[in-house]
Parts: structure tokens; C-alpha cells; sequence
């Protein structure tokens, strides 16, 4: 408990006291606790999906189910974006449905967000990391960087990820580490995603990667909107549920998430286009945050119709409730999923 206690202490970053975001947050968190659809404040997490164009096809991946046209997010469109949200919305992740290292401008992103204050994530299945591109990457000052295995033998990664590159990814992954600095990326994680393929090898995955000094992140299989069946039977236990929940959902107060080609949806965990509520394109992340559609969409969420909204019917996110609430406005973004990581996942 002392080594958790010290590695969390160690964590905070003292960047993160920054008092407008913290009253952004807090705003955000009293209208959600005040059940206001109309929102006073920014959304406190923005989520860009620069591609959903990926080198891989795994098995609990929405995408081999996404029926929308693939394609990669236009520099010109992102930096409009970034720049509204420049000083209002402090984490950005770069990443939705796709491997966003394929994207050819990526660390030409990664530094355009961190000139404009905002701390950076990025996940990758790690197969484009290499020796040039992993140099860009440390050079770009990422701060978060998850690198998805979901193994640690050849076949069960294949078994999941649909690939033979195992050896390779390895190889690139284990360069990336030797060449990172302290200060950059500042956090990195190997992520696991439990299912019932890799169940048995959860132990030796988290031996491994710990013994090298690098943080696991074990994470409970997502069923994302829960509409399809051949992604739900894959879990290895069973999820909470929110079918019957008088919650709303939080993630509508304090996330914006927006696929490659502009369009709006209400969370991270919709992957195609239903339930769109604006376009970047030719409105304003302010028109769409404070829009009708979306006002809508969380007035529904208050009268606890969400069993009848299409995208989040069989939907398992569970919402944020107690001190997670309290914790989600006191503490930044970065800081709240490093301290994570420690706490649930080592
Ligand atoms: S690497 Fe990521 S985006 Fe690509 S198929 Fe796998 S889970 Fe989906
Ligand atoms: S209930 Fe699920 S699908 Fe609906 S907004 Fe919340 S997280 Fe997204």
C-alpha cells in the first residue's frame, strides 16, 4: 500500500493545478449533478479520431462491424478544432476506431495540441512504431501512450489481433522503451484487454512487463454500444449493467467525440454514425456542445429514456457516481488516469 501511496504522490503533476480548467470542471460537474441539459462550460475531454483506417483486424473491435467510409481527419480541420479548444479543454485523445500512427501527420498533431496546453494520448497496436516513427514520437512530447498486446505468447495474440507480426510488435515495442526519455512519453502502458482468449495468461503478462519497469494496463473487455453479439460473447466476465440505471449517462457532460471526417456522436463508445449530433465541418464545437441536438439528447438521458435512444439501449458504461464524481472535478484528466493505472491495474 506505502509503494502505491509513493508512486501515486509522485504522479501528481503540478502542472495540473490550473484554476480555470478546474472551474470548467466543476461547472460541468454541477450541471451534471443538477441534471442541466444545457451546459455552463467545456467539455473536459475531447476525443479526435484522426483515422479509423487500422493495420489490424482483432476480434473485440468495433470496426470490422463500421459501415462508415474510412479515412484520415484533414490537418486543416484538426487545427480548426484544436484551436477552439485551445485553453478550454485540457486532455485530448488522439484516437477512436482506428491505429492513429498510421496517419501521416500524427506527431505534426501531437505538438500542435501540446503547443495549445493540452496533455496528449495516444493508443497504438504498436506495429507502425518504428525506429523513425518512434523517434517522432518521443520527440513530439506525448504524455499518455498505451500500447495494445493483449498477450504474451505469438498465438494468442494472433488468436485475438488477427496477426502474425507478434515477434515484430515485441521487437518495436521493446526499442521504443529503450529509446524513450523521463521525459517523454512521460506515461507509458502495455495494455491487456481481458477476454476469455488471453484469461489464462493475465499472470504471466503482468510478470513480464512489470519486471522490465513498465505500468500494465488490465483492462475489462468494452462491448462499446453492445448491438453486437460476436464482440459481447467474448468477455470473460460478466459486466456491470446499466439497463435500468436512473443515472445519466456522465460521459455526455464531460466528453466531445469526433470521428475523422468531422461528425459529432455523444461518446467514444459509438462507432458508427448513429446518433450524430453536429459537424465540425460547418459548426462550432460551442454550436454543437451547446446545440439543441445534444441539449436533446441529455434531456433524455435526465428522463431516463435511454432504453429507448437506439445507440444506448444495450450500452454497459456504466455512469460516474460518488467521490468518482467528486475526483473528476478536482483532478485533471492526466493526473486521474495515472493515479488509475496504480491503483486498479499493479
Ligand atoms: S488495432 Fe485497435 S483499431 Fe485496429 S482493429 Fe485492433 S482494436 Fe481496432
Ligand atoms: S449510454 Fe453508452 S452509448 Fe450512450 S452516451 Fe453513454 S456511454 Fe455512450
Amino acid at each position: 500500500m506505502l509503494k502505491k501511496l509513493t508512486k501515486i504522490v509522485r504522479l501528481i503533476d503540478r502542472e495540473a493545478i490550473n484554476l480555470n480548467a478546474l472551474r470548467n470542471r466543476s461547472r460541468i460537474m454541477t450541471s451534471y449533478i443538477r441534471r442541466r441539459p444545457r451546459i455552463r462550460g467545456f467539455p473536459v475531454i475531447l476525443h479526435l479520431e484522426v483515422t479509423n483506417k487500422c493495420n489490424l483486424k482483432c476480434k473485440m473491435c468495433p470496426r470490422l462491424h463500421m459501415k462508415r467510409d474510412l479515412g484520415f481527419m484533414d490537418f486543416s480541420l484538426f487545427r480548426r478544432i484544436i484551436d477552439q479548444a485551445r485553453g478550454k479543454i485540457d486532455y485530448v485523445e488522439l484516437y477512436l476506431f482506428g491505429e492513429p500512427l498510421l496517419h501521416p501527420q500524427i506527431c505534426e498533431m501531437i505538438r500542435y495540441c501540446k503547443a495549445a496546453g493540452m496533455y496528449v494520448a495516444l493508443s497504438t497496436n504498436g506495429i507502425p512504431l518504428n525506429e523513425s516513427i518512434s523517434r517522432s514520437l518521443i520527440d513530439s512530447h506525448i504524455d499518455f501512450l498505451t500500447i495494445s498486446l493483449d498477450g504474451i505468447t505469438a498465438a494468442t495474440y494472433s488468436r485475438i489481433r488477427g496477426s502474425i507480426n507478434y515477434g515484430k510488435v515485441l521487437s518495436n515495442v521493446e526499442t521504443f522503451l529503450r529509446n524513450r526519455t523521463s521525459a517523454s512519453p512521460r506515461h507509458v502502458v502495455v495494455q491487456l484487454i481481458e477476454m476469455q482468449d488471453n484469461a489464462r495468461e493475465i499472470k504471466r503478462f503482468t510478470d513480464y512487463w512489470t519486471n522490465r519497469g513498465i505500468q500494465v494496463h488490465l483492462k475489462p473487455l468494452m462491448t462499446w454500444t453492445g448491438d453486437v453479439d460476436a464482440i459481447n460473447m467474448l468477455s470473460s466476465y460478466k459486466s456491470n449493467t446499466n439497463a435500468g440505471s436512473v443515472l445519466p449517462c456522465d460521459r455526455l457532460w464531460r466528453h466531445l467525440s469526433v470521428f475523422w471526417d468531422g461528425t459529432v456522436v455523444p461518446c467514444h463508445y459509438i462507432y458508427d454514425k448513429q446518433c450524430v449530433l453536429g459537424d465540425l465541418n460547418r459548426q462550432t464545437i460551442s454550436d454543437v456542445w451547446g446545440g439543441s441536438d445534444f441539449v436533446e439528447f441529455r434531456s433524455r438521458h435526465i428522463a431516463d429514456a435511454r432504453a429507448a435512444i437506439t445507440c444506448c439501449s444495450k450500452c454497459k458504461v456504466r455512469s460516474l457516481h460518488g467521490w468518482e464524481l467528486l475526483a473528476a472535478s478536482l483532478v485533471n484528466t492526466y493526473t486521474l488516469r495515472t493515479i488509475n493505472t496504480v491503483l486498479h491495474y499493479n
